[in-house]
């Protein structure tokens, strides 16, 4: 069997993975997280914008596959949630909202409870992605994407992950939770900056 080359992806987050291998499922590159091919680490995020953030994650994972003697394209996706009635927080924080190492009902629960405090019942809200790609020979691009909409004091429905179950899209009533996957697809910020991305994916492929 010849072996494919793939697409490491600088995150373990189940929700991003999946949507990430969905959205590349024709490329002829394997879509895998790192932790398949390395253990996995903690990375700290240091940075104060996505791009920053993004950036040091695939750059950590990077030089942790070529330790291990392994050159493929890396891919990591910062992202998060800003919300205007919270001053646009919780931004690069959205991981973390709820406190370092919460969980993401936790955080959901916190936006809505900070809401709540308020006595708001919805609040204008956009999703960021920023993807960065590292080469194989070690050169760094990124791409970015946006979804606006509106986060509500409500959590409605299970589908997406994170923030999904308050959050509407510009143009639809229902949540995330509730919305198909492939409506989500649609309007997504991951989606976009994954667009973006794969014009650079497929030059990096005619390279490999
Ligand atoms: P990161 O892994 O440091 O980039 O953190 C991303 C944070 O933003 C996590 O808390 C996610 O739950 C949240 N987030 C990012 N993208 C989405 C999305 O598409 N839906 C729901 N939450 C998201």
């Amino acid at each position: 069997m010849i072996k494919k080359n793939k697409i490491v992806l600088a995150t373990s987050n189940i929700g991003k993975v999946a949507e990430i291998q969905n959205f590349y499922r024709d490329l002829n590159l394997e879509v895998v997280p790192y932790s398949d091919l390395i253990d996995s680490f903690e990375i700290d995020e240091t940075g104060s914008t996505f791009k920053e953030n993004s950036i040091i994650k695939a750059k950590a994972v990077y030089e942790a596959l070529v330790k291990n003697n392994i050159f493929e394209i890396v891919l990591s996706d910062d992202s998060g949630i800003s919300v205007e009635a919270l001053n646009w927080e919780p931004n690069i924080y959205s991981a973390r909202f709820a406190g370092i190492g919460a969980t993401s009902s936790q955080n959901l629960d916190k936006l809505i409870s900070e809401l709540n405090k308020l006595n708001i019942k919805e609040s204008r809200a956009f999703y960021t992605a920023c993807i960065s790609i590292v080469s194989p020979k070690g050169e760094i691009f990124t791409t970015h994407g946006w979804m606006h909409g509106k986060v509500i004091n409500q959590k409605i429905g299970n589908g997406g992950f994170g923030y999904d179950p308050c959050f509407v899209p510009n143009g639809e009533i229902d949540t995330l939770g509730v919305l198909p996957e492939n409506i989500k697809e649609e309007y997504s910020h991951r989606t976009k900056a994954l667009k973006l991305a794969r014009i650079l994916i497929h030059k990096l492929e005619a390279d490999l």
